[in-house]
């Protein structure tokens, strides 16, 4: 696993996924690769400008999930993966660690950003989890940009499930399979927010919901221990309650996120759960831990350097 980064000196923090379903390593070529090291790095920028102009960490997370899902690359929004009917059902939470304030949607379609209907549960609804029309009803009154199939139509996400139907296909290529996207932040104040995003995993049943808008399994955030936000195979995030189990380890179990994050990570692998997440403490210090070959992932350190890396490898710094 690629070493872990420092923590940073001044503050505030911020990591994002872009998820652990990443192209083989034999099948990234050099021209894709600094593809996504783009969209992660405007997605890092988006956030820090936020967190270093004193902004909250809430406000962070949402940019640069915001960035990630208008990325017609990473599996969230514009990119988002197809069920087996063809359709695409989308999966979003936030969360904020002071008051712990959530919110969530689950299997929308429409709303542009499905982070800004997750936004838009946490601080218009008595709510924390919505779907179907009652959640597009509150996207509509709270004028959240809808965008049209074309719009979120993507002849990879779609060749991609039409080879999940071919004869023979297994379940092995990850790129094909899901990802997702994420940040976590911790600004000036000490709040700490987590913010996740997802199509899903291609060929999902309609219906299907999983890890990430589900509070404590692909999301979390808690002033007191950690913000978490997740990627992978997500009914093992959500039957082990990944997220939580890492804030609960650091608040009652005394452990660090440096050694409760990979922790947890490397006991998902051994139950069959692959993926990652990107974590903060309360202090800033970040992990990027994943059991698979690569998670597209990034930090930004205090002097505003922007760190991407996507396999095992070490850190490509702008
Ligand atoms: N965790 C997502 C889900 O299960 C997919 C992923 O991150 O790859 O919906």
């Amino acid at each position: 696993m690629a070493k872990r980064p420092a923590a940073p000196t001044d503050g505030f923090a911020l990591a994002i996924h872009g998820g652990a379903g990443t192209l083989r390593r034999d099948a990234m070529s050099a021209a894709r690769s600094a593809l996504y090291h783009a969209g992660l790095g405007r997605a890092l920028a988006a956030g820090h400008g936020i967190l270093a102009a004193d902004g909250s960490a809430l406000d962070a997370v949402t940019a640069a999930v915001v960035a990630l899902e208008d990325d017609p690359l990473f599996n969230a929004g514009r990119g988002a993966v197809f069920t087996a009917a063809g359709t695409q059902e989308m999966d979003a939470a936030i969360m904020e660690g002071r008051e712990h304030r959530a919110g969530a949607v689950a299997g929308i379609f429409g709303p542009r950003n499905p982070i800004l209907a997750a936004r838009a549960v946490m601080e218009h609804s008595p709510h924390v989890l919505l779907i179907g029309e009652g959640a597009l009803a509150l996207c509509r009154a709270q004028n959240l940009a809808f965008a049209d199939r074309d719009y979120f139509h993507t002849a990879s996400r779609w060749r991609a499930l039409q080879q999940s139907f071919a004869p023979g296909a297994t379940d092995d290529d990850e790129a094909r399979r899901h990802g997702t996207v994420g940040a976590v932040a911790r600004d000036r104040r000490g709040d700490l927010a987590a913010a996740t995003s997802t199509g899903g995993m291609t060929g999902k049943l309609p219906g299907r919901v999983g890890d990430t808008p589900i509070i404590g399994a692909g999301t979390y955030a808690d002033n007191a221990s950690c913000a978490v936000s997740a990627t992978g195979h997500g009914e093992f995030f959500i039957r082990f309650g990944a997220a939580y189990e890492i804030a609960a380890r650091l608040r009652y179990g005394g452990q660090t996120l440096g050694a409760a994050a990979p922790a947890v990570v490397d006991e998902l692998a051994a139950k069959g759960g692959s993926g990652g997440l990107v974590a903060i403490d309360h202090n800033g210090a970040i992990a990027l831990p994943f059991n698979c070959a690569g998670m597209y992932r990034g930090y930004v350190e205090a002097d505003g350097t922007i760190c991407t890396a996507i396999y095992d490898e070490p850190y490509r710094r702008s």
